[in-house]
């Protein structure tokens, strides 16, 4: 698998013409290798020329934490006397093109920068891993399936009122959320976002000690990584539900079904060949046919793999077309300022025979209390 993945690095490497890609912290390293640097003022960085082996740079005392793959790249440690970049400078020497990962820390990068020729030019690491990232292979939507259905129980659980919600903080059913994603088979959570009424106005609302009441919107947006096994990348999960604590009124349950409606319509939209921005823009059309346009404030969704929000983007501006294997979220929303908000959350995948859906948990508005 990461022989493979090594293969279709370097490939695209030599389709954008660079000669090495570098990557330290966040998600790429894990992706293409199994391990995830530790996000320290010690240097982790791989370095993959594109016509030589690649070298793992870590130091010394954390190479135990690396399960090898002597196909896939060898291990250089360094010693807490020696100085990594150095290290580095020396295996990218001749390179006139090179790639950095988006999470690595800006003074390796500077130090890099500094010591490397100046004629070096320096692109982001995206330029190769996006793309192969956002195109799943199997495995992975098996990863995300097994995500996706883990916080689908948590869902179910709150929608069939098994988590109480009225008298108690939006902080605490957050805590709830989070210990439950935990118990269904992820190592991480990401997110528990708990917005009651007026709150859920706030798309990314940090939950507080707002004690939820009856007779409100609760909007919940959760997600964490699987647990894996050593040597093996975590996959997200990202879902989001509305509960109601009480008969909602009229005019929420029109727009809740607007709503639900602009929803669907996009994931049966979401097929291969299709641009991203035109499924962005089926959701939006439909809320502003019931008015609502102008309080869906975000794009429609985001790519989902090693990490939480990651390429394809669903938004206006990006034509383009989606393929077999991406996997996106798929999540309109419309958020009134001090009144009200909702949003929709699933994960998809597109494939040849459709959009595929990963999250099952139901759509309806809930009344629970
Ligand atoms: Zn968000
Ligand atoms: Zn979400
Ligand atoms: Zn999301």
């Amino acid at each position: 698998m990461f022989a493979e993945r090594m293969d279709r690095v370097r490939a695209a490497m030599d389709t954008s013409n660079l000669d090495v890609v570098l990557l330290s912290v966040g998600p790429d390293m894990p992706w293409l290798i199994g391990y995830e640097a530790m996000p320290l003022e010690r240097l982790t960085m791989l370095v993959v020329p594109r016509d030589k082996p690649a070298t793992l740079v870590i130091p010394s005392f954390e190479v135990p934490r690396v399960t090898e793959h002597d196909d896939v790249f060898g291990v250089r440690g360094w010693t807490e006397t020696e100085d990594p970049v150095a290290i580095v400078t020396n295996l990218v020497k001749g390179a006139g093109s090179a790639a950095i990962g988006d999470h690595t820390w800006s003074r390796f990068l500077i130090d890099l920068q500094q010591r490397m020729a100046s004629t070096v030019s320096w692109h982001s690491a995206q330029l190769v891993t996006g793309a192969l990232r956002a195109q799943k292979e199997p495995g992975e939507i098996d990863r995300l399936q097994a995500a996706a259905s883990g916080v689908d129980r948590v869902a179910a659980a709150l929608q069939g009122g098994e988590i109480p919600l009225v008298g108690r903080t939006e902080a605490d059913v957050s805590a709830e959320l989070g210990r439950r994603i935990l118990a269904e088979g992820h190592a991480a959570v990401n997110f528990a976002i708990v917005a009651a009424g007026e709150n859920a106005a706030s798309p990314h609302h940090h939950p507080g000690d707002r004690v939820i009441k009856p007779n409100e919107v609760v909007l919940c947006d959760f997600g964490g990584t699987t647990a894996e096994p050593e040597g093996q990348p975590g996959y997200c999960s990202d879902i989001t539900r509305c509960v109601y604590t009480g008969e909602p009124p009229g005019e929420f349950v029109e727009s809740y079904a607007a709503l639900q409606q602009a929803q669907s319509l996009a994931v049966a939209a979401a097929v291969v060949g299709a641009s991203a921005e035109s499924i962005d823009k089926v959701a939006r059309d439909r809320l502003a046919a019931s008015n609502l346009d102008q309080w869906f404030l975000h794009r429609l969704g985001h790519g989902i793999g090693v990490e939480a929000h990651e390429e394809p983007y669903l938004v206006e501006g990006n034509s383009n077309p989606l393929v077999a294997g991406n996997a996106f979220s798929i999540e309109p929303g419309f958020y009134i300022a001090d009144k009200w908000g909702a949003r929709i959350e699933d994960i998809v995948v597109s494939t040849e025979h459709g959009p595929r859906p990963l999250n099952q948990a139901s759509h309806d508005l809930a009344i629970v209390d």
